[in-house]
């Protein structure tokens, strides 16, 4: 739609960071425009209508689509987040990254098994976030309904890597 497409044009691209040879797609001022911000939301939200009941974002830029995404839908929210920063017993799952791992994870008691959560971040690069937290969900009991990303980088085609760690339906706006 012409509105997507103007919140598209919103987003920078920042060469070289935070290390040589990455465009950094930068969502900040997309979010800083309440129109474009409030129909990137919607169209997030979309395709799963009605059939989630908690919206898990992941840290640290899922956290405010997901908090706009409960709001807007009635659903709760759940962080999923960077190792250590959570005070409950938790489900953690690592994933490599180019240099070294990085590991993520939710609390166990925040939302009952069979939940119907929908996942969220701003981009999907390798897919490695992704898939761990699929497999987070998966563990916590979570009945993943799908996984709205605002922007994917093609080129590291992210959704063959999470494809393959579940069926979990993946939408990307661009
Ligand atoms: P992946 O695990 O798919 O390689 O990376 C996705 C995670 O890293 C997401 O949580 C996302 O926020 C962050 N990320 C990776 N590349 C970019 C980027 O170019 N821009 C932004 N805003 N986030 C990125």
């Amino acid at each position: 739609s012409d509105a997507l497409e103007r919140a598209l044009g919103l987003i920078a691209s920042i060469p070289d960071h935070p290390t040589p040879g990455v465009v950094f797609r930068d969502l900040t001022p997309l979010f800083a425009d309440g129109a474009a911000f409030a129909d990137v939301v919607d169209a997030l939200i979309a395709p799963f209508a009605g059939r989630f009941d908690a919206v898990a974002g992941l840290e640290a830029r899922g956290f405010l689509l997901a908090g706009a995404i409960a709001m807007r839908t009635g659903a709760g929210l759940v962080p999923i987040r960077k190792q250590g920063k959570l005070p409950r017993a938790t489900e953690a799952q690592s994933y490599d990254l180019e240099y070294g791992s990085a590991t993520i994870e939710a609390h166990r008691g925040d939302l009952p098994a069979g939940s119907r959560v929908l996942l969220v971040d701003d981009v999907l690069a390798t897919g490695g976030t992704l898939g761990a937290a699929i497999r987070v969900a998966d563990r916590l009991g979570w009945d993943v309904v799908g996984a709205s990303v605002v922007l994917e980088i093609d080129a590291l085609d992210g959704r063959a890597v999470v494809s393959g760690d579940g069926a979990a339906r993946i939408v990307s706006l661009f």
